[in-house]
């Protein structure tokens, strides 16, 4: 059957070595776990132009905010497997990333039609210390539903580790393209509540995987629903204003999203769930809910959600210092409580 690579055992032990003999490459910099955002897109230009300005407003959010809190991040337009294309092309991507960079604590995949719009909220990473796969989701829409929407694979955390590699292993094999992926995506239907009849998709056949062999999976893995590592969009555009009149960034959950994921949306593709319009004008909305967060350290803000123009939010001053720190998202998150 099919695999990813090479099989690779005590990984733990070869990375320790490593990083033993690295001190310039720590896993840890001034006490935090260093993590590498990773997403990415199809190899080729859009099928409809407009995607790729989307593409590239996701990418700037994300720039933005592994800037502010630094995180590195990676930006991959290659299919490292042919087998393995389209969104399952993360899988060889990750596993390679682990591999090439034994530095990384965390690897942490996120969409390409996933924002940031919380730009103050971080990961409370101290939870899990004991884990070593992060996923926004459900337990009782997985044990209890086995729901196709019980986790989501749009945004999750896999620590760089054996258990981390096991698991990729043993997700992948209904990942080839063709007859393989078919067929699986027949027992990912037959046996996930609210599955529609397609092709086997990797989070699909994650949410099967855990399923079907619980026991040896699921004490590694954090189901978190706490915030949203991953916050489903149509919920939630439509509320910006009214998060904006109420709440403050920093909260990460249904007052301040902490991310908002455009599933169905394919704005870089030809078919979707939604209509195009409404997906990119909830696109835009999302993209400048963040930026508002972002050009406010700077003196502006947009005029609206909708639209590119921005306006001045205070006056130039002669001494620019006075301010500096308390409009600083790095110093927010960790300064006051
Ligand atoms: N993706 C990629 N290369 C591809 C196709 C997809 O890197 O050739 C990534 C991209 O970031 C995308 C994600 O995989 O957002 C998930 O795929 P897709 O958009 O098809 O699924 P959806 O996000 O709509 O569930
Ligand atoms: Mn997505």
């Amino acid at each position: 059957t099919y695999t990813l690579g090479p099989k690779i055992s005590a990984w733990d032990q070869q990375r320790k070595v490593w990083l033993s003999k690295n001190p310039e490459f720590p896993n840890f910099v001034n006490g935090k776990a260093r993590i590498l955002l990773v997403t990415g897109s199809p190899p080729n230009p859009c099928d409809n132009a407009i995607g790729d300005h989307y593409l590239l407003k996701a990418i700037k959010n994300k720039i933005d905010y592994c800037r502010l809190h630094g995180i590195e991040i990676v930006y991959n337009m290659a299919h490292l497997d042919k087998e393995l294309a389209g969104y399952w092309a993360k899988l060889p991507l990750i596993r390679r990333l682990m591999l090439s960079h034994p530095e990384l604590e965390w690897i942490w995949w996120m969409d390409s039609d996933a924002f940031f719009t919380d730009m103050v909220f971080e990961i409370p990473l101290y939870k899990y210390e004991k884990y070593n796969l992060v996923i926004h989701g459900y337990p009782d829409l997985l044990f209890e539903q086995k729901s196709w929407i019980a986790l989501n694979t749009g945004s999750f955390l896999f620590r760089n580790c054996q258990w981390s590699l096991d698991l990729l292993d043993a997700w992948a094999p209904m990942g080839p393209k063709g007859p393989i992926r078919e067929e699986a995506g027949r027992i990912l239907t037959a046996n996930l509540k609210g599955r529609p009849a397609f092709e086997a998709d990797d989070q699909s056949a994650l949410i099967y995987l855990l399923l079907s062999q619980k026991d040896q999976w699921m004490d590694k893995v954090f189901i978190e629903n706490q915030y949203y590592l991953h916050g489903y969009w149509a919920g939630l555009v439509d509320r910006y204003e009214e998060m904006m009149e109420k709440y403050h960034p920093g909260l990460g959950d249904e007052r301040w999203p902490f991310v908002t994921h455009f599933v169905g949306c394919k704005p870089c593709g030809s078919y979707g769930d939604y209509s195009v319009e409404r997906c990119l004008r909830s696109m835009q909305r999302a993209f400048n809910f963040a930026d508002n967060q972002v050009l406010k350290l700077y003196g502006f803000r947009h005029r609206g959600l909708l639209g590119p123009n921005i306006k001045r939010i205070r006056n130039e001053t002669a001494t620019p210092l006075e301010i500096v720190d308390q409009l600083d998202i790095r110093r927010s998150v960790h300064g006051k409580t």
